[in-house]
């Protein structure tokens, strides 16, 4: 790892200032877990980096009934996972969180974070799809917010400009009553990397059941399953043959890379048995 400068700003403002006089080789860091990780591995070589974690105005999750929960960027997966309303209301980004890593890691490592680093295994970033999750960020020309689903652009790669911010992801308050289910298949319990990652939320809108499905680890950018979607729409509770047919469509949405992990084949074949399990287990919740 080479040297580096650190500054620990206590404020958004002043974190912002900081970025506004430096150059490209600056870093933000929230909880560090990529960051350091692909430091060491000297896969990005900062000379300064701001770390935003003594920010106070970062680490709330709030929830409000007619807006939905704001996630802070520094709150991290543990608070997530913890967070009343967040298991109330949005099961499968709690499902998302209890996968992630391990309960040390997770004191640690961010939801805004995991979604900054868009890797396409990243846990939280599947849930957060399937939940209309938006993105708030602050910069040198302002504040301006992004869906989740156009803020990631490819493995690694969002749309944060240089000296932008990621401030908070808003998961918009669901149309209806609503369950959901996040299922990661990874080659160990803890500590290890999604191979396939199915997000599912049924909602009971004023228009009629509504399905939505997003992957993790088969996608180079985040992916919504609408062909699997549209043939779900209004079905109170689907037979084995529609499941079947929701499974073909899955698959066929998802473009996965064969890795360390897994086969490109077992990926897919994965992703249908996921997806009718997340859908049963989220009907059982409703
Ligand atoms: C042992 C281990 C196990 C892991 N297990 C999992 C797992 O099971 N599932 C999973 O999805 N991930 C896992 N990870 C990866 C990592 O923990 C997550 O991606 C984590 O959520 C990243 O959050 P962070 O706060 O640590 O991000 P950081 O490392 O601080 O930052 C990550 C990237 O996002 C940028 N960034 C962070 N916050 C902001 C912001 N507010 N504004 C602008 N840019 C920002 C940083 O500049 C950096 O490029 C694991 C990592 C390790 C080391």
């Amino acid at each position: 790892m080479l040297a580096f400068e650190l500054e620990r700003p206590a404020t958004l403002k002043e974190a912002l200032e900081i970025l506004s006089r430096n150059g490209p080789k600056t870093a933000v860091k929230a909880g560090g877990t990529d960051l350091l990780v692909w430091m060491k591995k000297n896969l990005v070589h900062p000379e300064l980096i701001v770390d935003l974690s003594l920010i106070e105005e970062l680490k709330d999750i709030s929830f409000d009934p007619s807006r939905g929960l704001v996630i802070g960027a520094l709150a991290t997966i543990n608070e997530v996972a913890e967070h009343p309303q967040a298991g109330k209301f949005y099961p499968a980004l709690v499902d998302a969180a209890l996968s992630h890593s391990d309960f040390v890691m997770r004191n640690k490592a961010t939801v805004v974070g995991n979604l900054c680093s868009a890797v396409p295994s990243g846990d939280m970033i599947a849930p957060c799809c399937v939940y209309d999750g938006v993105m708030h960020m602050s910069g040198p020309a302002g504040e301006r917010k992004v869906p989740i689903m156009d803020f990631i652009t490819g493995p690694r790669k969002n749309i944060l400009q240089k000296g932008e911010i990621a401030k908070a992801v808003e998961l918009p308050v669901l149309k209806g009553h609503s369950a959901g289910r996040y299922l990661k298949l990874g080659r160990r319990n803890a500590l290890d990397l999604a191979q396939v990652g199915v997000a599912c939320v049924i909602t009971d809108t004023p228009s009629g059941r509504e399905y939505r499905l997003s992957f993790a680890a088969v996608t180079p950018r985040p992916v919504r399953a609408k062909v699997a979607e549209d043939l779900l729409r209004g079905v109170a509770s689907p037979d084995e043959s529609l499941l079947e047919k929701v499974a073909e469509a899955a698959m066929g949405c998802v473009d996965p890379i064969t890795d360390v992990r897994a086969s490109r084949e077992y990926r897919v074949s994965m992703v249908g048995e996921l997806t009718k399990k997340a859908l049963r287990e989220s009907l059982e919740r409703f």
